[in-house]
């Protein structure tokens, strides 16, 4: 157990020493002082901004990950609001499904603002661009839904307070 955790602890610092060469591109030692591909020297300043870089990258493209399954979950928001809105499933927890929308395109705005002008030729990170504007139009997609829902379901109030007898 104790020999798992500290093989575990050894990759993490591992892989925090690793940086791509700002020439080159190839993925290098950190603690090295010269590229081992082209040669360019690096000192202890373009390592660390290296690094930092390769770090805002690594996160970017991990919280990307995490929209992967943003269409499946939209599709059964979208289903879950509209049986809620049609008294089929008249839970009070299916309030959260309510949110999801705004919390998800919220999410999806806030990793565009953060991450979307990362400077990099990245492959990874462009899929990443790609899966969050995905799952923004999905979600906008979703909100249009609820508000279409939720007009129709003020209209209904209004017209049932309307003929009820005075
Ligand atoms: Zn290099």
């Amino acid at each position: 157990m104790f020999h798992k955790d500290h093989s575990l602890l050894s990759n993490e610092v591992s892989s925090t020493n690793t940086m791509a060469c700002p020439a080159c591109r190839e993925i290098i030692m950190a603690s090295v002082t010269s590229c081992r591909f082209c040669g360019l020297p690096i000192d202890a300043r373009t390592a660390a901004q290296a690094n930092a870089a390769q770090q805002a990258l690594n996160s970017a493209i991990i919280q990307a990950n995490a929209l992967k399954y943003a269409g499946p979950i939209a599709l059964v928001i979208a289903v879950l609001l509209v049986l809620n809105t049609f008294g089929a499933m008249s839970d009070g927890r299916l309030l959260m499904a309510w949110l999801a929308p705004p919390i998800a395109i919220f999410a999806s705005w806030r990793w565009t603002h953060r991450h979307g002008s990362l400077l990099t030729s990245d492959s990874e990170l462009a899929l990443s661009r790609k899966n969050v504007r995905r799952s923004m139009q999905m979600w906008c997609a979703v909100l249009a839904l609820e508000l279409v829902l939720l007009a129709w379901a003020a209209l209904r109030l209004g017209l049932s307070v309307n003929t009820q007898p005075h």
